[in-house]
């Protein structure tokens, strides 16, 4: 059987990037599709591994050439979903999580409509706001009129949840992760059904 497509998404500062690690830890099966940026690496971040770090030519010729499942640009940055790998995983029967904005999430949709979209949702706009710049403290390209219309951005966002199959809220960690887990067991047992 083709491998199940994952799709956690949700506006920044949600939690997406802290729920994702810790559900590939308890789910060896799922296969963490790794996306491609032109930002340069924050501490502690390995290439190939958090994202494929690259400079802004070779990122052009690969969405030049379709090579994107979905791309966006963020601060000046361009990120996207290398297409290939996802669906060579697929193929090959492996199930594969991506962790994408809300639009990336439904340009994902629109190719792969069986995919699991899981949308996770800040317990509140203040404390979204308040994750959001914990994270963020430091980094030298902070740019705070971009955050703010991030954040407006958001209200819109959280429309398209009801188009998404699952709306997880992140107010306590541990609960979130496990519901996530939950959610991904109950539609492989559908579909092995
Ligand atoms: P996203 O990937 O959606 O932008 P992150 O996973 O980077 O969000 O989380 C943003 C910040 O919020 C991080 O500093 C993270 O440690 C913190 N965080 C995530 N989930 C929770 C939670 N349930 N409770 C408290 N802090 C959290």
């Amino acid at each position: 059987m083709r491998g199940l497509l994952v799709v956690v998404a949700g506006p920044s500062g949600a939690g997406k990037g802290t729920i994702v690690r810790r559900v590939l830890e308890r789910d060896p099966r799922l296969h963490f599709s790794v996306s491609m940026t032109t930002r340069p690496p924050r501490a502690g971040e390995v290439d190939g591994r958090d994202y494929h770090f690259v400079d802004r030519a070779e990122f052009l010729r690969v969405r030049d050439a379709g090579g994107f499942l979905e791309w966006f640009e963020v601060y000046g940055d361009l990120k996207g979903t290398p297409r290939a790998a996802v669906e060579r995983e697929l193929a090959s029967g492996h199930d594969v999580l991506l962790e994408v904005d809300v639009q990336g999430a439904m340009a994902i949709k629109r190719q792969f409509p069986d995919a699991l979209l899981i949308f996770v949702k800040p317990p509140s706009r203040e404390e979204q706001r308040r994750r959001f710049l914990e994270r963020h403290r430091g980094d030298p390209d902070f740019d705070p009129a971009a955050f703010e219309r991030r954040l407006a951005a958001a209200d819109e966002e959280e429309h398209l949840a009801e188009q998404f199959d699952a709306v997880v809220v992140n107010d306590d960690l541990d609960r979130a992760v496990r519901e996530v887990a939950a959610i991904i067991t109950g539609r492989r047992s559908q579909r092995s059904s």
